[in-house]
């Protein structure tokens, strides 16, 4: 397990040998932080056969191998893979939590990014976990719980994720290979380690890297097509760049490069395509891309 996520898998395991394991659960938090990590580890603890006070998987037992194998019957994941999660989807979860348990043990849904679900899927959901069930339990994650109805809330435990002290982080970095004396920027992911591993898994560092030089000279910057073509290669990079951009914008008031009027143009222009990127769908990246820039160079060659 994730060294920063420890605390939040004993204070679930005080609430689950004291009884009071709420059967809805949702981790909030940003991305990487670890969410899906501690939902999978706690799905395949309440499905071991051998878990009893403790929630911990024993690894050997019947369930534990079904689980290694990816075939529990007992468990029902529900991703959204697409760009929502539908009510036929909550339908067959509430037909997976309705029948009874083939392994004669717990039952375990987990929904990933529930913000992601329609409004008739959060409708379909809300009866769910207005009905509790014994030996049943739904595990949540969701990136922006803003996002999600109050009523669905109020039925659930919320654990916000986070890092805690990032002190920890460095050297656990260090240990997957990523020196951050070599990528200035990894400072601003403290907060979202796994999106590091991740990069390193595809082998984007020098992507990244990229995009934090570009981000730093943007008033030079003239290929938005190229710049596109580097934004694609991983769905977080558009964030991770936006984030550059802020820090940049911010370095130059403090370097006096840049007044504030002006930084508010830009901190105005770089939310607004956050935004449309977040709200629009199918809209032409390397429009909004360009219009960005323009409008970022515009604000700066004000100065
Ligand atoms: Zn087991």
């Amino acid at each position: 397990m994730y060294p920063w996520l420890k605390v939040f898998h004993n204070r679930l395991q005080d609430s689950f040998s004291q009884q009071r394991f709420h059967h809805a659960q949702l981790f909030h938090g940003l991305e990487g932080v670890g969410k899906s990590s501690l939902v999978s580890e706690l799905a395949e603890s309440l499905l071991c056969n051998n878990t009893q006070a403790e929630l911990i998987r024993c690894g050997s037992c019947k369930s534990c191998n079904l689980l290694k194998a990816q075939s529990h019957p007992d468990l029902f994941l529900l991703t959204a893979e697409q760009n929502s999660i539908g009510v036929d989807d909550i339908r067959s979860l509430n037909d997976f939590i309705f029948h009874s348990a083939q392994q004669g043990g717990n039952k375990v849904v987990v929904i990933e990014q529930i913000e992601k679900m329609t409004e008739s899927a959060a409708n379909a959901l809300l009866k769910t976990l207005e009905e509790p069930a014994s030996k049943r339990y739904i595990l949540m994650t969701c990136n922006d719980v803003s996002k999600i109805k109050a009523t669905i809330l109020s039925r659930c435990n919320k654990v916000q994720v986070n890092i805690g002290d990032t002190y920890h982080i460095a050297p656990w970095l260090g240990q997957l290979g990523i020196d951050v004396s070599v990528h200035p920027w990894t400072e601003l992911f403290y907060d979202q380690p796994l999106l590091l591993e991740r990069w390193l898994k595809l082998g984007i560092m020098n992507e990244v890297d990229n995009l934090w030089k570009v981000a730093h000279d943007i008033v030079r910057i003239s290929d938005i097509a190229a710049l596109d073509n580097e934004l694609n290669k991983d769905p977080s990079l558009l964030s991770v760049f936006s984030r550059f951009l802020m820090s940049a914008a911010k370095q130059r008031v403090m370097n006096g490069q840049l007044g504030f009027v002006q930084y508010q143009h830009c901190v105005t222009s770089i939310e607004q395509f956050l935004s449309d990127h977040h709200q629009v769908l199918g809209i032409n990246r390397a429009l909004s891309l360009s219009k960005l820039i323009f409008g970022l160079q515009r604000a700066m060659k004000q100065d």
